[in-house]
């Protein structure tokens, strides 16, 4: 059995800045500071593990502390809401922002809309910790999840508002032909929209290079954590291309017949670690490793 590994693959510019900020901050603080993020770091829970060992603990935003001082809270490469900026500061928190700066680009432009009076579509995951974060820049925006959720809100916007000034912005991790249908879908009502390219660059390379590799594989494995939307979507883009492919978050999860393919492909998301990328390689290559790691 052959595995061809996809040209770009694992951690990103924003989450590899995520994860050495909190090195950072456990290894400065060790006994004197606690330190948390608000919610998991990145969406892989082996990390977590480790980080957790550390001492850096994650805070639920639902159920903060009554007082947080002295106490460092890292914000997340999803980046959140000014709101619950605030409130942690009131809290007494010394915060740390390891927003993505792409991230941090999507939350300006649309603050800036919002400020030129535009109405803003925002084409992404209504649940997910960056859409959220951006909503708290442009509280008016209307999250559309797909080209008929964007169809329907343009056509009720446009019978509210038929000369709204538009624009469309997207989750970073969406696929471009997503996007792209999405825009079109409003483009229908309002021929004007200005469509704002906010699909980061990594996410573009990552999608690039497993378009690249569909072909030349029977099989596929997306090695990421099952939270994660770029792995998600990685994983989506390889099943629709025909593919026979399988989200593993561990070794243990590598499908028992995967040797029986003779050419397997690895891909993974911009939160997994080289050294889990690694394991898996070595894991699928390696019969003994496989049941090793169950
Ligand atoms: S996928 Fe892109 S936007 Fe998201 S954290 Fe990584 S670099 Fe930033």
């Amino acid at each position: 059995m052959k595995l061809i590994k996809a040209e770009v693959l694992g951690y990103c510019m924003g989450v590899r800045r995520a994860v050495t900020m909190a090195e950072e901050a456990v290894k400065a603080a060790a006994g004197v500071h606690r330190v948390y993020t608000l919610g998991p770091l990145i969406h892989n829970p082996q990390v977590l593990e480790q980080f957790r060992d550390q001492g850096l603990e994650v805070l639920d935003e639902t159920a903060l502390p009554e007082d947080l001082t002295s106490s460092i809270v890292i914000i997340r490469a999803h980046g959140i809401t000014p709101h619950l900026e605030s409130i942690l500061a009131c809290k007494g928190a010394r915060l740390m922002d390891a927003t993505c700066p792409t991230v941090k680009k999507s939350q300006i432009k649309a603050r800036s809309l919002i400020h030129r009076g535009y109405r803003i579509f925002l084409a992404g995951e209504r649940y997910h910790g960056e859409v959220i974060g951006i909503q708290g820049y442009a509280p008016s925006c209307l999250v559309v999840a797909d080209p008929g959720e964007a169809r329907e809100t343009a056509e009720a916007l446009y019978r509210s508002a038929p000369t709204a000034k538009t624009a469309l912005l997207g989750q970073t991790t969406i696929a471009p032909d997503e996007y792209q249908g999405i825009a079109q879908a409003i483009h229908a009502y309002f021929p004007h929209l200005e469509i704002i390219d906010t699909i980061c660059k990594a996410t573009r390379d990552r999608q690039y290079a497993l378009r690249k590799l569909c072909p030349q594989v029977d099989a596929l494995l997306v090695v990421g954590g099952k939270e994660s939307a770029n792995t998600r979507r990685l994983l989506a883009i390889a099943q629709a291309l025909g593919n026979q492919a399988w989200l593993v978050e561990r070794a243990a999860e590598i499908p028992p017949g995967i040797r029986a393919y003779p050419v397997v492909g690895l891909a993974a998301g911009a939160s997994t670690p080289d050294e889990l990328i690694d394991r898996i390689a070595k894991a699928v290559t390696n019969r003994t490793l496989i049941r090793e790691n169950l």
